[in-house]
Formats: structure tokens, C-alpha cells, sequence
């Protein structure tokens, strides 16, 4: 059965306040390595260097700064009480994840991806009081030294069904032929194409294995 691969951040795991407060603390890092100080140009420049690179630190080396994902990490997430990056239980943001852990014990081949560590997915699930089932795995884009070359991603891996809420992540993987992607977002239609689908409830997932 091919892999069926599911974001975490923005699909799994839908907090939009817990996303913000990891992009602010993201936007310091790249503040502070490039030293922008002027609160005009604090927020605009390291969100376009993100929207435009995929991930801070990648931007940072490709501006030619030394910049240290192991640093990063220690930054943006472990220099922080879990409480105040993760926030408060929210009953829509739990009740979404369990549908999605549910949908998985249906899956052989599961597989979570994350740009953050490993630990961001057990600090949510430890805040949220669930648990990934036993079979799936967990991979970050850290783990693939991802920074050389973000879309390298799709070649180093083995092709499956990839569950994204980026256009930018899908329309990457389109261009691969061992590549299924599916757009994820509450309200939309869901849609089978030949290139790319798109749901908008968990549960449609099993369709499409
Ligand atoms: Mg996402």
C-alpha cells in the first residue's frame, strides 16, 4: 500500500493562534540573525523570506548566513513554556486532531511530516492529552537536511498520497509523477483530479488509497 503522507501543521493540527505565536518567535530568529531592528521591517521581511524559501532557516543559508538549525530550535521552540507556544486546550483544534488519529488506524502506511522537531508533535499531543497511533511515523524536513534544496524533498522520498494546506507544497509535488497531492481545507469541495484533489473532512482520506 503506497504512503499516504499528512502534514502536521495546518492539516493535523489546526490552531491558527499556536501557528502565529511559532511565527513570531521564527521572525525574531531571522531578526536577530540578520540584524533587523527597525520594527517597521521586523515582521514583512522574515515572513516573505519564509513565504518564499519554506522555512526560516533554509532563507537564513541562502542569504549566506551561518545559521544553526540546532540554534533555531533551541529559539523557537524549546526556550519557551510549552503552555505559552502551544496555548490552551481549543475544542474544534481537538476534536479535528482526533478525527485525523481516528482516520489513521485505517491507514497501514501513515506517515506525519513537520518542519519544526520532533518534539513540537509530542508537545501538542502531550497539551491536547492524545496519542498518534502505534504504526504511524513521524519525519521532519529537518531529518532530510532539508535545507540544501526545499523540493529535493520529493525526490529523496518515496512517492505517496501527500495531504497538504499549502498551494505551494502541492503544486511542488504535482510536478512528480509518484506524487499524489491533495489539497486539505474545511469548506472546500472535494474534487478527484488527475494531478491534484481536494478534501475537506479527514475521513475522505480513505477514498482515496
Ligand atoms: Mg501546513
Amino acid at each position: 500500500m503506497r504512503i499516504t503522507y499528512i502534514d502536521f501543521d495546518g492539516v493535523i493540527f489546526q490552531n491558527k493562534e499556536a501557528a502565529n505565536r511559532v511565527g513570531t518567535r521564527c521572525s525574531q530568529f531571522f531578526n536577530k540573525t540578520v540584524g533587523i531592528d527597525n520594527e517597521k521591517y521586523q515582521g514583512s521581511i522574515s515572513n516573505k523570506m519564509y513565504q518564499t524559501f519554506g522555512h526560516t532557516v533554509y532563507a537564513l543559508k541562502k542569504l549566506g548566513y551561518e545559521a544553526c538549525s540546532d540554534q533555531f530550535n533551541t529559539h523557537v521552540y524549546k526556550n519557551v513554556d510549552p503552555k505559552k507556544l502551544v496555548g490552551d486546550v481549543d475544542d474544534n483544534t481537538r476534536k479535528t486532531m482526533k478525527e485525523w488519529y481516528n482516520v489513521m488506524t485505517e491507514l497501514d502506511n501513515v506517515l506525519i511530516y513537520t518542519d519544526a522537531p520532533h518534539d513540537w508533535i509530542k508537545m501538542v499531543n502531550e497539551t491536547y492529552s492524545l496519542e498518534l497511533p502505534d504504526h504511524v511515523r513521524v519525519i521532519s524536513s529537518q531529518d532530510l537536511g532539508y535545507y540544501k534544496c526545499q523540493w529535493e524533498a520529493y525526490t529523496m522520498l518515496p512517492g505517496g498520497v501527500l495531504i497538504d494546506d499549502s498551494l505551494r507544497n502541492i503544486s511542488t509535488a504535482s510536478e512528480y509523477e509518484t506524487w499524489k497531492p491533495v489539497i486539505f481545507g474545511q469548506g472546500l469541495h472535494s474534487f478527484t483530479g488527475d494531478k491534484v484533489s481536494m478534501i475537506s473532512s479527514p475521513n475522505q482520506v480513505i477514498a482515496l488509497n
